[in-house]
C-alpha cells in the first residue's frame, strides 16, 4: 500500500482513499465485532496462495529436487485443516426433541480433530466452546491462519421427516430449490437474502477455489460413502451438491460444508447422538482427505 488519506466527502460522509501501486485481483471488505473494525483484504496474484495445494490445478509447479520431501516443497501437502463446527451460543441451529445441532457439530468437530491430529495433520477450530461466531469470522480465521482445507460441520433438517442422509456441499450458484432452502437455513444468522448473495457471489466466484472445492467434495464423498457403507449399510448418502453458503464465501482454500444427517429424521437423529457413528464419519473424512492429497499430487506429476 502506498498511502491513504481520510477526508470528508460531505459533512457526515467521511471518505477513505487508499492508493496502491498494484492492481489487486480481488478486494474483500467486511465488518467484524469485538472489537468493532473494518477489515479489507487486498488479494494479489503472487501473495495469494502461499504455494498451497490449490495452485496445482492451474499452474505447472517448478520441480526442484533438492529436498527429501518433494511434495512438501511443491506445496502439495495438506498440513493445516480448519474445522468449523456450525452455529453456537445463542444460535442453536436445527433443534429436535431437545437435541441441538450446535452441540452435535461441536462433538463431531472434536472427534474429527482428534483423529486428524493423530494422523499428522495440524488441526485448527473456529470454535471449541459453545460460542457464537459470525459466518465471516469463521471464513476469515481460515484465511488468516492459512488453512489448506476448510470443513464446516452441520446437521440438516427438513419439515418432511422421512428425508434422511448425508450431503456434502461446495459453494456455487444453483437452481435446485432444496439446496437453496438448506443454504438459506444455514445462512439465517446473516442479515442477507439469497438474492443479495448472488451479487457478492458473482464477484467472488472468479477468484474462489470452486473447482478445487468441487474436487475435494467429490473425493471426500466417495471415500466417506465407501467407508460408511461397510459399517452403516442402511445409511443414506445423498451425494455432492452446490449451494450459496455464506460460510464458504471468500475462503482462499478448498472448502466444503458437510450436512452429517437429518436431525428431523428419527433414525438419523439416533445415529447423530451415537459417538461411534461420529467416529466412523471422522475416519471416512480422514480417508477422503488422504485420497484428495494423493489426487492433487498425481495431478501435479501428470501436468
Ligand atoms: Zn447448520
Amino acid at each position: 500500500m502506498d498511502s491513504f488519506t481520510l477526508g470528508y466527502y460531505q459533512p457526515a460522509h467521511p471518505r477513505l482513499v487508499i492508493n496502491i501501486n498494484k492492481h489487486p485481483e480481488n478486494i474483500n471488505v467486511f465488518a467484524l465485532n469485538s472489537p468493532y473494525r473494518i477489515v479489507m483484504d487486498f488479494m494479489f496474484q503472487q501473495a495469494k496462495n502461499h504455494g498451497k495445494p490449490h495452485n496445482v490445478f492451474f499452474k505447472r509447479p517448478k520441480l526442484q529436487l533438492t529436498t527429501n520431501n518433494i511434495f512438501e516443497q511443491l506445496g502439495l501437502s495438506i498440513h493445516t485443516i480448519m474445522i468449523d463446527p456450525g452455529h453456537g451460543g445463542h444460535d442453536p441451529g436445527a433443534k429436535y426433541h431437545g437435541i441441538m445441532e450446535k452441540d452435535i457439530n461441536l462433538k463431531m468437530a472434536r472427534i474429527l480433530g482428534y483423529i486428524l491430529s493423530k494422523h499428522g495433520f495440524n488441526v485448527l477450530y473456529t470454535r471449541t466452546k459453545d460460542k457464537y461466531l459470525t459466518l465471516q469470522e469463521r471464513t476469515q480465521m481460515a484465511n488468516l491462519l492459512h488453512a489448506d482445507l476448510f470443513i464446516s460441520i452441520h446437521c440438516n433438517a427438513n419439515p418432511k421427516r422421512y428425508i434422511n442422509g448425508l450431503e456434502i456441499y461446495y459453494l456455487n450458484f444453483t437452481k435446485n430449490k432444496e439446496a437453496i432452502r438448506i443454504a438459506a437455513r444455514e445462512n439465517a444468522s446473516v442479515n442477507k437474502k439469497i438474492s443479495d448473495l448472488r451479487f457478492i457471489l458473482a464477484d467472488l466466484l472468479i477468484n474462489s477455489k470452486i473447482n478445487e472445492s468441487a474436487d475435494f467434495a467429490r473425493i471426500l464423498n466417495t471415500s466417506l460413502k465407501n467407508y460408511l457403507r461397510r459399517h452403516y449399510p442402511g445409511f443414506r448418502n445423498n451425494g455432492v451438491k452446490k449451494a450459496p453458503f455464506y460460510v464458504l464465501l471468500g475462503t482462499q482454500m478448498p472448502s466444503i460444508l458437510i450436512e452429517l444427517a437429518y436431525l428431523s429424521n428419527s433414525k438419523d437423529r439416533h445415529l447423530l447422538t451415537n459417538p461411534n457413528f461420529l467416529s466412523r464419519i471422522a475416519y471416512g473424512i480422514l480417508k477422503g482427505i488422504q485420497n484428495y492429497q494423493k489426487q492433487i499430487q498425481i495431478y501435479a506429476w501428470k501436468e
